[in-house]
């Protein structure tokens, strides 16, 4: 059977040129193999080996089967079926792998929000993604998002199931339970997957949150046949196999750590993902020592942490193999520190939520590996460097990154003016970043065309900043810019133009934002309040004065 016979059992998400689709499957790049089915075709063959280890838990990948198993059952009997969707937001913990492992067995996507957004940007999600339930939490007690997601329910009828993680108070279902098979359960219920139906290939496997585009978060759906062939094609590049134990100290809840092949790709070879945090590089340092880690992948300024604490550790790093780097360029200075500081290969990983991922091999010279984003994952990722007209330029000249290909999507999730923002008609994603293609066919990220801070590889659109603190009413005219800044590579700094006989102060600005809901990590740190915002000659706000003039107040102040 052909994987493109399987018809879409959710007709808003867009589906992948049926050419195109065809080449995919003829060439054996899309099958009818989900992530799913990996998934638990790892866990069955080696059952003792040890899948997860979480703060005390351990799992081997036979008692993550049963775990994973028993929760699709359980979600199933509250009424889960394929293609609902249920969004997760919790950090990294026993229960979000068991909760996302489940929901892809079950067919019902998770759509996975990072745990540093605030109430603004879930309730966008869930407005979008419109879910039958909500995963909050975390294991040593409530976070705000319990609160915003109560009301979140109370607003929308399509929401059932409040799924809470640490919070004995809530009225909802208790996820620690609900992830633990040996937890009393009140309604079993006999699993009727059989005779469910089956996704399709464009079904999303799983839904990941733009970063790179403006606005809030947008819903982008993985397609079964794309996500399953990336993952497979990473974990070759990564040399991802059986015996890797995989560090994931950022948020699983990343496209980065989940599946460029991190947690997802490590347990579908029958590996070993160890979860943490990323606060404290030493406590990193002891779980690597501890578990033997041999792969890790992280930002460029926890990167630069590990770096300081590793000069200073007698912790023994040396199972360390691999470590990515990406979300964010690092400086080539960096990039050179990293296998002499850790003493592991460097592997630069450029890509996004949409899909593209390039990767530096691990078997390249060094220059390559240190200067530039490496190339495609795959043959049949297609990139083009276009000028401001969209024609392609030569290699060696800077323009706009547009790709399409075997994993890259064809749109937003019921957001048709988003996606036919972001994409040609000719299905290419417009990555809204400026590259360059070395004559070695590698890419040198050089910065963006759309207006994005990027914090360390957090994404902050300036527009969403902009339009929530013009709601002040101190504010009459905002703009936001990146600040250069020694460890995030760039922070927010707001431009305020104050209202009549107002006098706009940082912290009740951040204070107003916050209070809208607004991600601690896109509040603005400094403040310039100025007579007028400086416009360019059609009348826009010149946002490349406003970047020199921090760039300068900034270099100042050092
Ligand atoms: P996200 O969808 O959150 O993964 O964000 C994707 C965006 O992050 C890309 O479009 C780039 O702007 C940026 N990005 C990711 N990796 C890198 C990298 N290695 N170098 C420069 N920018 C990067």
């Amino acid at each position: 059977m052909s994987p493109l016979d399987a018809r879409p059992l959710d007709p808003d998400v867009p589906v992948v040129d049926r050419r195109r689709a065809a080449c995919y499957v003829h060439d054996g790049l899309w099958s009818t193999e989900r992530v799913a089915d990996l998934l638990r075709t790892a866990r069955l063959r080696s059952p003792d080996h040890c899948a997860v280890v979480s703060g005390a838990t351990r799992l081997s990948h036979g008692a993550l089967h049963t775990a994973v198993t028993v929760a699709g059952q359980r979600l199933t009997g509250l009424g889960v079926r394929p293609g609902d969707r249920v969004v997760v937001q919790l950090p990294n913990c026993t229960e979000f792998l068991v909760l996302v492992l489940a929901l892809l067995d079950i067919g019902a996507p998770p759509v996975l929000v990072l745990p540093g957004f605030g109430g603004y940007e879930l309730a966008h999600v869930v407005r979008s993604a419109r879910p039958v339930a909500l995963a909050v939490g975390a294991p040593g007690g409530p976070t705000g998002a319990v609160g915003s997601a109560r009301r979140l329910r109370e607003e929308h009828a399509f929401l059932e199931h409040l799924l809470s993680l640490g919070d004995p108070t809530t009225d909802g279902v208790d996820l620690a339970a609900l992830c633990d098979p040996h937890a009393p359960w009140h309604s079993e219920t006999a699993v009727t997957s059989p005779a469910a139906p089956r996704p399709g290939p464009d079904d999303a496997a799983v839904f990941l949150l733009s970063g790179g585009t403006t606005g809030p978060p947008k819903v982008i759906p993985r397609g079964n046949a794309g996500y399953a062939y990336m993952i497979r094609t990473a974990c070759d590049l990564a040399e991802v196999s059986a015996d890797t134990v995989c560090l994931a100290v950022m948020p699983a809840a990343h496209g980065f750590i989940l599946n460029c092949p991190g947690v997802l790709g490590t347990l579908a070879v029958g590996g070993t993902v160890v979860l943490g945090d990323p606060t404290d590089p030493r406590r990193s340092f002891e779980l690597i020592e501890r578990e033997r880690v041999t792969h890790c992948a992280l930002v460029p300024t926890v990167a630069m942490q590990w770096l300081a604490a590793a000069a200073e550790t007698d912790a023994d790093l040396s199972s360390l193999r691999v470590l990515q780097i990406g979300g964010a360029r690092p400086t080539p200075e960096l990039a050179r520190r990293i296998g002499p500081g850790l003493g592991a290969a460097l592997q630069q990983c450029y890509g996004m939520s949409e899909g593209l991922l390039c990767y530096t091999r691990l078997t390249d010279p060094g220059a390559v590996i240190v200067e530039t984003q490496g190339r495609p994952a795959s043959p049949q990722d297609e990139v083009l460097i276009v000028d401001e007209q969209g024609r392609p330029v030569p290699d060696g000249t800077a323009g706009e990154l547009l790709t399409r290909g075997p994993y890259t999507v064809a749109g937003y999730y019921r957001d048709p003016a988003a996606t036919a923002k972001a994409f040609t008609a000719d299905g290419f994603y417009r990555t809204g970043d400026v590259a360059t293609r070395t004559a070695g066919g590698d890419l040198v990220v050089n910065g963006r065309v759309r207006d994005i801070i990027n914090r360390g590889g957090e994404k902050i659109p300036a527009e969403d900043l902009e339009v929530m603190a013009a709601r002040h009413p101190t504010v009459q005219a905002v703009a936001a810019v990146g600040a250069p800044h020694e460890m995030f590579g760039e922070v927010v700094c707001l431009y305020v133009v104050p209202a009549p006989g107002q006098r706009p102060s940082l912290l009740e600005l951040r204070r107003f934002l916050r209070e809208l809901g607004l991600a601690p990590y896109k509040l603005p740190e400094s403040m310039e309040v100025v007579s007028a915002l400086p416009t360019t000659a059609i009348g826009k706000i010149d946002k490349k004065a406003l970047r020199a003039d921090v760039a300068r107040r900034t270099a100042a102040e050092a």
